[in-house]
């Protein structure tokens, strides 16, 4: 016979209780659960699961902090005066900048009036062309959303959603 618990062969097994389930394991293994016994109050199955979710927040918290760490650059919401700003210290003209970065006045126009947002390559070359920084480290809203979520479910919830 195998032991079903560390795969062992062994001449003979005992019928042991470990975590909620029951297994015949070698003599070995048998120390590691509770020998069954008639009459003998078990783990209700809702026991099992609040055990094996308190294991798995134990184990989920160190990635949560991690998460709610996590940045992503995004535009600065005042852009459109940061360009604007620059270019006019510099003695530009829109068409100054625009003939620079190989771009129309019109685009350079919409921009310093906020009426469009410059995509990545042209947030790089004005960047780079006015020396100045549009973009900004933000904590990235949705895992924090995500995070609350989970906090919000309490582990009586989860059991109740189990058994539904
Ligand atoms: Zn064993």
């Amino acid at each position: 016979m195998l032991c079903e618990l560390c795969g062992k062969k062994t001449e003979r097994t005992t019928r042991v209780f470990i975590e909620g389930t029951t297994l015949n394991v070698c003599r070995d293994c048998a120390k590691f659960g509770e020998v069954r016994k008639p009459g003998k109050k078990e783990l209700t199955p809702q026991t099992v699961i609040t055990k094996r979710l308190e294991i798995r927040e134990k184990r989920m918290k160190p990635k949560d902090v991690y998460e709610s760490e996590e940045t992503t650059l995004e535009l600065v919401p005042d852009y459109p005066r940061i360009i604007r700003e620059a270019r006019m210290a510099r003695d530009w003209k829109q068409e100054t900048l625009a003939a620079k970065i190989n771009e129309k006045v019109s685009v350079i126009n919409k921009i310093e009036r906020g009426d469009m947002r410059p995509d990545d390559a042209l947030v790089k070359k004005l960047e780079k062309e006015l020396g100045i920084k549009l973009m900004e480290k933000v904590p990235i809203i949705k895992t924090e959303t995500k995070s609350s979520t989970t906090k919000g479910l309490t582990l009586g919830d989860l059991v109740k959603l189990k058994k539904e």
